[in-house]
């Protein structure tokens, strides 16, 4: 079975074409500047060269149909026939309260994705342009919707509501949602196979350490609260948003700086995080280097950043009451060690010693880099989440 993965954004799109047999890759893309001036996409099959075609992508339904010509193509196609693509599996950021987990894509499923468009305005859109496009270039091939949602819809009430009227959660589904679902669910049990136990028996906090970033609670296999929120802003500092500041913050600003509401998320998304801080960069890489070359709003953007992990490690760990893993993933928490080590300095009193000597220079492999003696094991688990899309594609298929 050949699952195609689809990741659309606004002016981008993803894919990736991956044989369920032995979860090959086959290929791997991008569809970018769509609907734009300079469209092109970037195909590159696993065992050739990356091609580019430049070509005009007027919509999401060009797009979809120049990559299925890479895919057929007799140089660099990796597909006979399109009759090979048995399935789709749509990245879909948004699902409300309605999906607990993934779902075969059906009128009904779309509406009601249509509903949630309301929660997640820059990214339900172009994740539903993919399933229109895909509907009517291959109107017989099945199409599975996995949610960034879904994950942390075991969540209980005490995680989820905002001490808000409760009436702001009836009339709008005002509460916590949590992002990267995929992923958490993906390290997590990659987790529980790399240390040989039942993840039904483990206390995981899985951190996704990227430009985004967020953190979750895995007890049992299930999570029980994450860092993000009604919206990707809550929770950590991230490359450009804020996380967690007081509310009122917002009021004050507007006020002062004369400023709309629209001027005040772009400030909370766009400008801060470890960008506003440091005033350098949005990413880690510059930071970490700035910092070395002794730059002091860079060091405290870093501190700022390592300390809001730590404390949610601690308060997750007390929330489960207890913990067997730590687990880094994404673009940072895969290739910083020195993230990995500021943020777990000072976790020894719980049983997470990391060892440096397994820790420093490792990058992007599945590894454990705690000391043999630590009780709470220190995980680095690279993410997939289009390996993890293509397999709860397959299962609903
Ligand atoms: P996203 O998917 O949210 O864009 P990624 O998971 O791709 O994010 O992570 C991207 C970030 O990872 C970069 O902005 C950079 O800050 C960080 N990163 C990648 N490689 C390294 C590295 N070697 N050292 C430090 N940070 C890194």
């Amino acid at each position: 079975m050949k699952v195609l993965v689809l990741n659309c954004g606004s002016s981008s799109l993803k894919y990736q074409i991956i044989n369920m047999v032995g979860e090959e890759l086959l290929a791997k893309g991008i569809a970018e500047r769509i609907g734009l001036e300079g469209s092109f996409v970037k195909h590159e099959p696993a065992n050739g060269k990356k091609e580019v075609i430049e070509t005009e992508l007027k919509d999401h339904k060009d797009a979809i149909k120049v990559l299925i010509d890479a895919l057929l193509d007799k140089t660099y196609g990796v597909l006979s026939s399109m009759d090979e693509i048995n399935a789709v599996g749509h990245r879909v950021v948004h699902a409300g309260e309605k999906f607990s987990g993934s779902v075969m894509i059906t009128q009904e499923v779309i509406d009601a994705l249509e509903d949630c468009s309301d929660l997640a305005p820059l990214h339900n859109p172009p994740n539903l342009m993919g399933i229109y496009a895909c509907k009517e270039i291959m109107p017989s091939t099945p199409m599975v919707g996995v949610f960034d949602t879904a994950f942390h819809q075991t969540m209980p009430p005490s995680s989820y509501l905002y001490a808000l009227p409760y009436e702001l959660y009836e009339k709008y589904k005002i509460r916590r949602y949590g992002f990267h679902g995929t992923s958490h669910k993906y390290v997590a049990i990659k987790t529980a196979e790399l240390l040989g136990k039942p993840l039904e028996e483990l206390k995981i906090v899985t951190c996704h350490l990227g430009n985004g970033a967020s953190m979750a609670a895995i007890q049992y296999g299930q999570s029980i609260d994450t860092t993000m929120g009604f919206t990707p802003l809550e929770g950590l500092v991230m490359g450009t948003r804020c996380g967690d500041i007081d509310p009122a913050i917002i009021s004050f600003i507007m006020e002062k700086e004369d400023m709309s509401i629209s001027d005040v998320n772009n400030i909370m998304n766009k400008k801060s995080g470890v960008l506003g801080v440091s005033g350098v960069s949005s990413d880690f890489r510059d930071i970490e280097e700035a910092a070395q070359d002794g730059n002091e709003r860079a060091k405290i953007a870093l501190e700022i950043f390592y300390k809001k992990v730590t404390k949610y490690i601690g308060a997750y760990a007390a929330e489960m009451g207890g913990l067997d893993a730590i687990v880094f993933t994404a673009g940072l928490g895969e290739n910083s060690d020195i993230a990995r080590k500021e943020i777990c300095k000072n976790l020894s009193f719980l049983g997470a010693t990391i060892d440096n000597n397994k820790n420093d220079g490792v990058r992007g492999k599945e590894t454990i880099v705690s000391t043999d003696g630590s009780s709470v094991k220190i995980v680095l688990m690279p993410t997939n989440e289009e390996l993890m899309i293509a397999r709860e594609t397959k299962a609903i298929v």
